[in-house]
């Protein structure tokens, strides 16, 4: 029988914005909280702490994601949540010069892209699986919320692969969030938060950033939860009507804003980039 509490899968959940999203969640009450991270020190306290289920998961390693999820789904009958949200900064300077000479040099570090953009992919696959097989009973909110950055929207010349990173991420909430909804019912969305002071970069680096334009972690707290119940306002307080669907939200300092993608050039593009659509390719 499906569980009555609804279910939640945080990725990177031991620390930073994973681990604030699920300290609220076990708050609120009513849900079971899975964390994966890699770090089992941090993850297997923080679920102590709160009262959630901790599994050491490299997010990299399809299988064993594959198996966490499944041990989620088989033991509750249900998923309702997935924060796609481990991931990484950059891992080197791109630019720095190598002197090997006519050898061509070491591969730059994309471990940025594997984290932030493949296994996000993959975390999203696997939450499409056990979503869609969760009862349809009005309880769970069937919903997907991406962590993507204000490095998603604007080039980042210092974090040059991080920010491809985001942008892929950013690209992909948009790309799958119209043909979830539409077959399945999931609602994809996506934060694209400015600088959070967590344990993402170390505090020499963070002392490079403004102070003063943080985002206070609660306030993320706030937009991912506002995303997953499905309704919510714009900075400057008005109603924002449409479902919250596709949304990708750009977060800074105390202020949120929908996003929406670049304008079309002209009516051809327009035309172009609508077909053939998800039916037509895939019927
Ligand atoms: P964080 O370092 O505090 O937390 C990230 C967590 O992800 C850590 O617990 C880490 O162990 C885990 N993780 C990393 N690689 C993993 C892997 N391969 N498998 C499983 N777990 C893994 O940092 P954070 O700021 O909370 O980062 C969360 C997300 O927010 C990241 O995707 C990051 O890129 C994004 N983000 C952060 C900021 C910021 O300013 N902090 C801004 C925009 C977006």
């Amino acid at each position: 029988m499906a569980s009555q509490k609804k279910v939640s899968i945080i990725t990177g959940g031991g620390s930073g914005m994973g681990y604030a999203v699920a300290a609220e969640l076990a708050q609120r009450g009513g849900w079971v909280v899975n964390l994966l991270d890699l770090n089992a020190e941090a993850g297997g306290e923080a679920a102590k702490r709160f009262g959630a289920t901790f599994h050491k998961i490299d997010v990299t390693d399809y299988p064993s994601l594959g198996v966490a999820f499944k041990n989620v789904y088989k033991a509750h009958k249900r998923l309702d949540f997935v924060f796609a949200n481990a991931g990484i900064a950059e891992r080197g300077d791109f630019y720095a010069t190598n002197n090997t000479g006519e050898e061509p040099p070491p591969a730059p570090n994309t471990l940025p892209i594997e984290i932030n953009v493949t296994s996000v992919i993959n975390t999203s696959y696997l939450a499409q699986h056990y979503l869609r097989q969760t009862p349809d009973d009005g309880l769970g909110p069937r919903s997907i919320v991406i962590t993507a950055s204000c490095g998603g929207f604007y080039s980042c010349p210092a974090a040059c692969i991080y920010g491809a990173s985001k942008f892929a991420a950013l690209g992909w909430a948009r790309n799958i969030a119209g043909p979830m909804y539409k077959r399945d019912g999931i609602r994809v969305n996506a934060i694209c938060p400015g600088t959070v002071r967590t344990n993402l970069l170390s505090d020499d680096l963070w002392e490079k950033f403004p102070k003063e334009y943080f985002v206070p972690i609660e306030k993320v707290v706030e937009v991912v939860m506002m995303l997953l119940d499905g309704d919510g306002k714009q900075a400057d307080g008005a109603d924002f009507q449409k479902a919250l669907v596709g949304q990708t939200v750009e977060i800074l300092g105390t202020s949120h804003y929908f996003r929406t993608q670049v304008e079309y050039c002209d009516e051809a593009m327009a035309a172009v980039m609508s077909a053939p659509g998800v039916d037509d390719l895939w019927a």
